[in-house]
């Protein structure tokens, strides 16, 4: 791919204990399909519950959207079949970074599997180095390692001053989920 100095593949990071990383994640996403950009997207995130971003998705042609464990079975809370899970999530990503068919990918959660060892830091950043110039990536997730904070060229720390949540109102359909 070619690159020029106002083209360039950006390392986005949305972290932090606030609730907006994931929405903001898909709010570029929404950008980029408009402007006719091939986006993908993987969930690392367990995909027993459907969400309105994954419905969504499916109606969209130049939108790939990969949930983790997705037709999977989960004995359980069997911590290894998560881990196969999750590391199938992960060569799916490998494979969609270094396709060269899309313009934007998104590692929702991602460091939900670094949390539980699944995954680690170093192999990400490893892949990250190599990827295509142009593409760019977004990463998602509380407590993002800073090995790939150290290497992104955005990072944005979502707080939480406030949260339905705490008031005791539960998650809402659209806005949640
Ligand atoms: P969203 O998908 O809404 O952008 P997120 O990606 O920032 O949220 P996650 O850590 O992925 O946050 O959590 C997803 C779910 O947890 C959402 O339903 C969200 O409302 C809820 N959530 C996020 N932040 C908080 C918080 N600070 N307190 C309570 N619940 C939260
Ligand atoms: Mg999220």
């Amino acid at each position: 791919m070619s690159s020029s100095p106002d083209k360039k593949g950006l390392i986005l990071v949305f972290t932090g204990p606030g609730k907006g990383k994931t929405t903001a994640a898909l709010g570029i996403l929404f950008r980029a399909l408009g402007r006719g950009m091939k986006c993908g997207v993987v969930q690392f995130l367990k995909g027993k519950w459907e969400t309105g971003e994954r419905k969504f998705a499916k109606t969209i042609a130049d939108l790939d959207f990969h949930v983790m464990g997705l037709g999977f079975t989960w004995e359980s809370d069997d911590l290894d079949s998560d881990k196969k899970a999750a590391r199938s999530a992960w060569e799916k990503s490998c494979d969609m970074i270094f396709s060269e068919n899309y313009k934007i990918l998104i590692l929702d959660e991602i460091t939900y599997a670094f949390h539980y060892g699944w995954l680690t830091p170093e192999e990400v950043s490893d892949v990250l180095f190599r990827k295509p110039t142009d593409l760019h990536i977004i990463i998602t997730g509380r407590n993002c390692p800073t090995l790939l904070t150290d290497m992104a060229d955005l990072v944005t720390l979502i707080e939480s001053p406030k949260h339905p949540y705490k008031n005791g109102i539960p998650a809402q359909l659209g806005i949640d989920y």
